[in-house]
């Protein structure tokens, strides 16, 4: 056993996959959720810690039982849409899960954090590969508060000796090829599910947001990695930092853009059915297009992006289809 690994978030989407792997890797994953996005059937590799990072005592209470070598920070609220809709509850409760965390972890020790970052911090840029160099221009307070977050990583860094490897992830989908874990929200707002879900039938019909886009086919171009894809490179991450590597901060994509469309044929192609779609107005706090460069994980991390977009929704619709998922 190689020790515990905290990971906050580990009853959500990203984070169950990173407890999977984390165990397989010969770590315990602890899982530290307050439930309110996450689920505790999603906990299956480790223990859950049931909690608001908000709460300090409880947070160091934590840490003294698991005595963590490193922590994985995903949990924070990560909707684009409702974080224009309500910024406070973004800077309120992603901000303060992080300065709490952080102090935690210079109390217990602990120096080790591979944080969950976005995409979202860059903004609208003019058409570029986005490379980690790119000037920080987020759109929205969701992305605001992880650029804070990672404001807040550089300061802990210097004066406390906090090391710490940032991802700003792209668009992350698909699903545990064993379908034991998954993806799901509630509410859904991610676009694979919601198509899968037009697909099958639970919900009416997929509304593209914003056919006017400048982009060859008017709709909005993201970059998809696979989640284990993305949980690879954490591993490699956490690899690093436990080498003595230092701070770091990583894009994670494929370096290749999809738009709304293309993503709805490629559903269409691998589970043979038509999705029924809608075409609506923008979404509020979108980006045009957001492609990343990762050759920076290339070269340092060794990390490259294995699986396809197909391979994504393939494996998507297979946890989909078990059904017994929606709680
Ligand atoms: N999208 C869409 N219809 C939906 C949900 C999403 O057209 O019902 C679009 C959205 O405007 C964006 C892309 O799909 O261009 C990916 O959105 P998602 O919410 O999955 O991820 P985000 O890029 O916001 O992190």
């Amino acid at each position: 056993m190689s020790g515990a690994v905290l990971v906050t978030g580990g009853a959500g989407y990203i984070g169950s996959h990173a407890c999977k792997a984390l165990k397989a890797a010969g770590y315990l994953p602890v899982t530290c959720d307050d439930l309110s996005t996450g689920w505790a059937d999603a906990v299956k590799f480790g223990p859950l810690e049931e909690g608001a990072l908000e709460d300090r005592a409880w947070l160091d209470a934590v840490f003294d039982r698991w005595r963590p070598v490193a922590v994985m920070h995903f949990a924070a609220l990560s909707d684009v849409g409702q974080s224009v809709r309500e910024p406070g509850l973004y800077w309120r409760r992603n901000i303060a899960g992080a300065v709490n965390l952080l102090e935690a972890m210079v109390r217990a020790g602990c120096r080790h954090l591979v944080f969950s970052s976005t995409c979202a911090v860059y903004g609208e840029q003019d058409g570029v590969l986005l490379d980690e160099n790119a000037p920080r221009r987020p759109i929205n307070a969701y992305g605001a508060s992880k650029a804070a977050i990672e404001d807040m990583i550089g300061h802990f860094a210097a004066t406390h000796g906090l090391e710490a490897v940032t991802f700003r992830y792209f668009n992350v989908a698909g699903a545990d090829p064993e379908a034991e874990i998954g993806e799901f929200h509630r509410p859904e707002t991610h676009l694979v599910p919601l198509v899968l879900d037009a697909i099958s039938g639970r919900r009416e019909t997929l509304t593209i947001f914003g056919t006017d886009y400048d982009t060859p086919d008017g709709t909005c171009i993201r970059d998809y990695v696979h989640v284990v894809d993305l949980i690879e490179a954490h591993l490699a991450g956490l690899g690093w930092l436990r080498a003595g590597r230092g701070g770091a901060v990583f894009n994670l994509g494929s370096g290749r853009g999809y738009s709304v469309r293309e993503v709805i044929e490629a559903a269409e192609k691998v589970t043979g059915e038509k999705v029924p779609v809608i075409e609506g107005d923008r979404r509020p706090g979108d980006c045009t297009r957001l492609v990343s460069g990762s050759r920076r994980a290339a070269r340092e991390l060794d990390w490259r992006p294995r699986r396809s977009l197909e391979d994504m929704i393939a494996d998507a619709w297979r946890w989909h289809q078990r059904g017994d998922y929606r709680r």
